[in-house]
């Protein structure tokens, strides 16, 4: 059992080699690497060295530290082309919004000593650190966006958008950064309140954490992650795959079918369940596929979306009205030809009366799985194997 160890660590006295592996690490077994994954700074040094107020006071103002800026679930943008992830120095801050790093929360000791409660606080949380130095997130949303929306030579042209609208405009790096600033922003401004007590919560652990303020009650709450799994449901014996469609899509757009893990439940019974629920149909075999953090759920929530290939063991579709507008098979043909437009970077259809299937693009997980199928040969399955599944 040594010999696999040794190898290991034979592997990474070579830096590159361990870069590599660091590189490795952020794909998923088929070698994806996810929109809102890849982020490509150290999440670990923030555990490792900024849980202490102190320790995130000294990085606040340590060379190199950059800030985004986020109004709502929107992230502060350089429009100019390419769009970038906006980041300002702390003399930045001060200069251009009247800004000061003793604002910030997490800083309560700080702030009560040195500020008092007639200004701003700026809620803040560091993302991580890259070689230039540490990332932070700060939230603004107390403040008018105009405020900060300013056009000029040395800035650039700056824009708040919803993080939403940038799925396919910023780079992998400052698209996760903005997915991660934004939610777990979001986060801190809905936990306002102990769950248990009711007192204040404040952030803390650079924001990975809210602490209640009572001394009776100390509990702390954590930034949540909503589990949903995510299936590409085949059917092997017609070459047909089921995809199903909200009524807030647009037009002819179909993606895989979704919903949340309840508890107590599996992700493979999630997956049987809402396959049955949302369709009607049953599934048998699964396999799992890749996970994508999707940021951007209901009210800024940070979901985990977990993609499955499931093989169906009936065909006939019920359609549960409440949750999807439209549910169908597809065929090979019609999938190929809805991942020929995304290839082509060609819109959709546009309007109601289109036959012509659309599906998400390579920003989603749904994507993937659709294109993993595609590239697969056809299941010799006869009209009977089916129930043998
Ligand atoms: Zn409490």
């Amino acid at each position: 059992m040594w010999e696999p160890l040794l190898v290991f660590l034979m592997f990474c006295r070579s830096s590159q080699a361990f870069t590599n592996r660091m590189h490795s690490t952020r794909r998923s077994p088929l070698g994806i690497v996810h929109t809102f994954s890849g982020m490509d700074i150290d999440r670990s040094r923030v555990e490792a060295e900024l849980k202490e107020a102190s320790a995130f006071q000294n990085a606040l103002r340590s060379h190199g530290a950059a800030f985004a800026l986020f109004h709502g679930t929107s992230a502060l943008v350089i429009t100019d082309s390419p769009m970038k992830l906006a980041f300002h120095d702390a003399e930045k801050l001060q200069t251009l919004y009247e800004i000061s790093l003793q604002q910030f929360e997490p800083s309560l000791t700080c702030i009560s000593n040195d500020v008092g409660n007639s200004i701003p606080i700026y809620p803040c949380i560091a993302l991580g650190a890259s070689a230039s130095g540490w990332a932070f997130a700060v939230d603004v949303s107390n403040r008018s966006r105009n405020e900060f929306e300013v056009k000029n030579e040395a800035e650039g042209n700056l824009r708040f958008e919803p993080v939403r609208a940038l799925l396919a405009t910023l780079n992998q790096r400052d698209i996760a950064m903005a997915g991660l600033g934004a939610s777990t922003l979001a986060w801190h401004r809905q936990h306002q309140f102990c769950g248990l007590c009711g007192s204040r919560m404040v952030a803390v652990e650079a924001g990975g954490r809210r602490a209640c303020t009572s001394e009776t009650c100390r509990n702390r709450a954590y930034p949540r992650v909503d589990p949903v799994v995510i299936a590409l449901v085949q059917d092997p014996v017609r070459d047909k795959i089921l995809l199903g469609r909200q009524s807030v899509y647009r037009p002819m757009m179909y993606s895989c079918l979704a919903g949340y893990v309840g508890p107590c439940e599996s992700l493979e019974e999630a997956v049987r369940r809402e396959v049955k629920e949302e369709s009607g149909i049953d599934v048998g075999e699964m396999s799992y596929h890749s996970s994508q953090p999707w940021p951007i759920g209901r009210g800024a929530s940070c979901q985990m979306m977990v993609g499955f290939t499931a093989t169906a063991t009936s065909t006939e579709i019920h359609i549960d009205t409440n949750e999807l507008e439209d549910c169908r098979w597809f065929s090979r043909a019609e999938v190929a030809e809805a991942e020929e437009l995304v290839v082509a970077r060609r819109p959709g259809p546009s309007d109601e009366s289109s036959k012509t299937l659309s599906i998400p693009g390579p920003y989603a997980i749904a994507h993937h799985l659709i294109k993993n199928w595609l590239s697969t040969t056809k299941a010799p399955l006869q009209a009977s194997g089916r129930n043998k599944l």
